[in-house]
């Protein structure tokens, strides 16, 4: 049910028993599952029905360090959030992502892959996607991988009619939470602010913050910031390890199309084993291959004589069937980085919160992930006789800088607030809830410690869901 929040009187205080700021993936997944069961929801998003600029313009925001999108478009300000222009690729997190990888720090989630395995299939309905994900394994080494797409799924729109008819879930649009109030090891309340500048107060048993992947850090810093660092007693640590997935072509590739059963659909996803990243040193990574027909063998060796002679020889003195022209794409896990991180800026938007500044590089390790990874699925590549790689100067010359492709990035926008044992070292904890306080929760792909290289709103929706069961069973319901 849509409350018109213009119509509280000054000093308006409005109670729930459980608040959520943010419609998103994160925030509506949340909402839906505990309204279903009877109970008592409060739904505040920023935005409104649709896209405005004026909203939309509170997300502007600075970034420093390497090249990467304006904020103000990254993410969408508005009711189902980003989840209105995502793409749909879904996949879950894979069981060696939750574990430390020695030769990587700050890696390690406090909860393993078999806490969020009961809420795939839940995540799969939400998103509307087949819950079967067929891996195959072409070596102890190389997985052929699989993406399902959601249609894809809009929360604005999936969840309206419900925003519209339920009685225990009120939604307030255009209102934005400012501030929290600590009070004894709880918030007490959050003030909350309309578009048109009015301000009224929210009391509930239990809060969660859902605002997005930068704002779920922007938001925290700024209201320890007006406490007196009151709500988060290890101010340093909210907004750091802020990670994206980089993307970026590594090298060109020659392949065997013959290999119906693994470039069948003229597209395919590899990743390498756990234990080969972790002999490397290195992070996951999923490489893209989309082939190509090439027209002519003759044009092909010619080419490859010249530029690739071994690869040449390669294709000489084979019948394959061969596709080239290929390029093979790395969307790589980012090793968590406390410089990479979300701050509060000196300008202040038009609610008085400073704007976001995203200090964000891609890291020494970064680029051994990159670089190792190609280089031993070349090797695989080789091994199987699927084809031949040739890697790009930038992968042997460490003098060369990691090219800028027209993607840069994913758009994923994780960690800031990571999960974590203890109140030193992150954010949350394994339940979602913020070290310090009783009854405050984060939602959303900030409380991720490290990325995989999955994209991850499935993973956000599984997160959710087991936040609805955590809070069923704290509600006592
Ligand atoms: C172009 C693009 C393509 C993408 N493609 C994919 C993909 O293929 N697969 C994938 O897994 N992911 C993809 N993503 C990422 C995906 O969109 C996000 O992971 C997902 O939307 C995050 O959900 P969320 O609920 O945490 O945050 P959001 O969807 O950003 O929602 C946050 C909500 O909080 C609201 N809010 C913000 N501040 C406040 C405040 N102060 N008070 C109250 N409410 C507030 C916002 O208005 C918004 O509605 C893509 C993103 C982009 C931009």
């Amino acid at each position: 049910m849509f409350v018109d929040a213009s119509t509280f009187p000054a000093g308006h205080v409005e109670r729930a028993r459980v608040c959520i700021f943010g419609s998103g993936p994160a925030g509506m997944t949340l909402a839906h599952s505990l309204a279903e069961d009877g109970i008592d929801v409060l739904l505040v998003e920023a935005g409104g029905l649709e896209f405005e600029d004026e909203s939309q313009e509170l997300y502007q925001g600075t970034v420093i360090g390497d090249e990467y999108y304006d904020l103000e478009y990254a993410r969408l300000r508005y009711f189902g959030g980003t989840s209105g222009h995502w793409a749909g690729y879904c996949r879950p997190l894979d069981a060696h992502d939750f574990e430390e990888n020695p030769g990587v720090p700050h890696t390690g989630w406090p909860i393993g892959r078999d806490a969020l395995d009961p809420y795939l299939k839940g995540a799969a309905e939400v998103l509307e996607i087949s819950d079967e994900f067929p891996d195959r394994e072409l070596s102890p080494n190389l997985d052929r991988t699989t993406f399902n797409l959601s249609p894809p799924v809009r929360f604005g729109d999936k969840y309206l009619d419900e925003a519209e008819t339920r009685a225990n879930l009120r939604v307030v649009l255009n209102t934005a939470v400012t501030n929290m109030t600590p009070d004894a090891g709880r918030v007490r309340s959050a003030t909350v602010q309309t578009m048109g500048g009015e301000s009224w107060t929210i009391e509930a048993e239990y809060f969660v913050l859902c605002a997005g992947g930068i704002e779920n850090s922007r938001l925290l810093l700024w209201f320890n910031e007006q406490n007196d660092r009151q709500l988060i007693a290890n101010h340093d640590i909210i907004g750091r390890y802020w990670m994206e997935h980089p993307t970026v072509s590594t090298a060109e590739v020659a392949v065997d199309g013959a290999r119906e059963d693994i470039f069948d659909d003229g597209q395919a996803y590899f990743a390498l084993s756990g234990a080969l990243e972790k002999t490397h040193g290195v992070l996951n990574a999923s490489f893209d291959i989309d082939i190509q027909a090439y027209k002519g063998k003759k044009a092909l060796v010619a080419d490859l004589l010249c530029i690739a002679p071994k690869l040449g020889q390669w294709v000489m003195g084979t019948e394959k069937t061969l596709v080239c022209g290929s390029r093979v794409h790395v969307q790589w896990e980012q090793a968590p980085d406390p410089e990479n991180r979300v701050a509060l800026g000196e300008e202040k938007d038009a609610l008085g919160i400073p704007r976001p500044v995203l200090h964000w590089r891609k890291t020494t390790q970064d680029r051994r992930t990159a670089t190792a990874s190609t280089l031993a699925l070349a090797e695989e590549f080789a091994a199987l006789d699927f084809g031949r790689v040739r890697l790009f100067d930038w992968i042997d010359d460490e003098s060369l800088p990691i090219p800028v492709d027209n993607v840069m990035a994913s758009w994923h926008h994780m960690g800031g607030t990571r999960m974590s044992a203890s109140p030193e070292t992150g954010v949350v904890d394994a339940d979602l809830r913020v070290h310090d306080l009783d009854n405050l929760y984060v939602g959303g792909s900030s409380v991720f410690p490290t990325s995989g290289y999955a994209n991850p709103t499935l993973t956000i929706v599984q997160l959710s869901l087991r936040l609805a069961d955590h809070l069923r069973t704290r509600l006592a319901v």
